[in-house]
């Protein structure tokens, strides 16, 4: 795993395309994309992964998605998009702190 880069990035150590911010979630472009869209769901609140998420952080996560859904519907993905969470190393998971990636802008079959 690498350094959590979004912590920085968050912390306006390191640049990024911010799409969208609040007190709670940005999201991103992804350095890195693997679609025409291709953007990151990340909460301000360091989790290194769902490990980490308690039962009172259910509307954050909740958030997630609403966020990721809303960012999709300004992306026009009316033909659909798809959400992904990887999880640890056999997940793929490479920066330690929890996201969700938004993919679309083609048929992803
Ligand atoms: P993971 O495998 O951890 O779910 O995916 C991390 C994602 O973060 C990758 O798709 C990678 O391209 C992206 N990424 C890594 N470093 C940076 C960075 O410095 N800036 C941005 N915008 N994305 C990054």
């Amino acid at each position: 795993m690498i350094t959590d880069i979004f912590c920085k990035i968050i912390n306006g150590e390191i640049p990024a395309e911010v799409v969208y911010q609040d007190d709670h979630v940005w999201v991103i472009k992804d350095i890195a994309p693997q679609a025409p869209v291709h953007f990151l769901i990340i909460p301000v609140k360091h989790f290194t992964g769902l490990d980490d998420v308690a039962e009172h952080d259910e509307a954050l996560l909740g958030k997630l998605f609403r966020v990721a859904h809303d960012m999709a519907k300004k992306q026009n993905l009316d033909k659909g998009y798809r959400l992904v969470v990887n999880e640890g190393e056999h997940g793929g998971k490479l920066v330690p702190h929890l996201h969700i990636h938004l993919l679309g802008g083609k048929n992803l079959k």
